[in-house]
């Protein structure tokens, strides 16, 4: 009797003490529900929702904020997309910079810093990344979700087994979720298509004449530090490269084979028949040689096994014994932004973008990213 009841004791302490973890993970795993706030720079002419272009995105985990700078004077149309994986934070940081600190004269300049805001929500599993990194601004600390490249599952469930995308390719069931590979997207799809959908209809009522998609990818992928462009764009990027190379700017051209369907840049430019370009910076927390994922393996981008890896001559990309911080990845992709305008005015007169206040590339490598954040309130 005395044993049967210290068996029950035992049996009730480990149950509530598995009530109490079950509690604090979920607490947890709702905390990556609170997003970032962003401070937009006194440029901003207005601010939308993706589902002021589709309303099918409205009221979802997938509607996002949709940053608007128009110039007095008419020229070029831009759209910059950032976040479409939120586990690439070069590509959504650049956007919020951006987003905080540029004026527009002439033009309009449409920037969307987390495409797939549902990515951001939760991580990658059996990864152990950080849910958060920070930056030191003026005002103190600045905290970014570090997300998943899909869509959370709890807001698109479940997966196919086999997913045919809109433009009927074939890919694993778990791609049904990868904003990258749902374009042209389908009105009465799943979420991840339904935000696809929002940022094609995005593109014809903004008029937008030059589209970016802002992306890493790990050091080993052979398709980084690169401008992928549609073949509509070769001559964009062609002259964007010589104003990088200036800059003394490695970066390489990639043309975007037409036989893979759902990419931003290949739907935007076969589709919605804008000039199209992804940019790919190498961030080594995406990859697949690391050791334990941090937030200083997240902002500083260095890893032992790639510095190892880079001296091997095994990786398609210089990594030095510094590795390839987060600021430098940054500034990669602002520089390709600042010579993709210069070439697009450059090749065509009526279709100028002036914009004033950018970050300068070279001092966001030199005093770091919280230096040009707008300090938190
Ligand atoms: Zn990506």
């Amino acid at each position: 009797m005395t044993e049967l009841k210290g068996n029950f004791f035992s049996g009730l302490i480990l149950f509530l003490f598995a009530i109490v973890i079950c509690f604090l993970s979920a607490q947890k795993f709702l905390s990556m529900h609170k997003a970032e706030i962003i401070y937009p720079s006194p440029g901003l002419s207005s601010r939308k929702m993706l589902s002021s272009y589709f309303s099918g995105v409205k009221d979802t985990r997938g509607d996002a904020e949709v940053y608007i700078f128009e110039g007095e004077e008419k020229g070029g149309n831009i759209l910059i997309l950032g976040g479409t994986h939120p586990n690439e934070p070069a590509g959504f940081i650049a956007a919020f910079l951006l987003a905080e600190n540029i004026q527009v004269s002439q033009g309009k300049v449409v920037i969307v810093p987390q495409a797939n805001k549902s990515g951001f929500t939760h991580s990658e599993p059996q990864e152990g990344s950080p849910q958060r990194f920070s930056f030191d601004t003026l005002g103190g600390k600045r905290h970014f979700r570090y997300g998943s490249r899909l869509t959370n599952p709890v807001h698109q469930w479940p997966d196919p087994t086999l997913y045919i995308n809109p433009s009927r390719q074939k890919l694993s069931g778990t791609e049904s979720r990868n904003l990258n590979r749902c374009y042209p997207g389908r009105k009465s799809g799943t979420l991840t298509e339904k935000i696809a959908f929002a940022v094609m209809e995005l593109i014809k009522k903004e008029k937008i004449d030059l589209a970016l998609d802002l992306h890493e990818a790990a050091p080993e992928y052979p398709v980084i530090n690169a401008i992928v462009f549609h073949e509509n764009s070769a001559e964009l990027a062609a002259v964007a490269l010589m104003e990088l190379q200036l800059e003394g700017f490695e970066i390489r051209l990639e043309s975007s084979p037409k036989n893979l369907r759902g990419l931003s840049h290949r739907e935007w430019g076969d589709t919605a028949q804008v000039k199209a370009i992804l940019l790919e910076t190498a961030n080594a927390s995406q990859g697949r040689l690391i050791g334990r994922t941090s937030p200083t393996l997240i902002i500083g981008g260095k890893d032992k096994n790639y510095v190892k890896a880079g001296r091997l001559g095994r990786l398609f990309i210089p990594f030095g014994d510094e590795g390839i911080p987060l600021r430098l990845r940054v500034a990669r992709h602002l520089a390709t932004i600042k010579a993709l305008i210069s070439s697009f005015k450059e090749l065509d007169s009526n279709k100028i973008i002036e914009i004033d206040n950018m970050p300068p590339p070279s001092q966001i490598k030199e005093k770091g990213i919280g230096t040009f954040l707008n300090p938190s309130k």
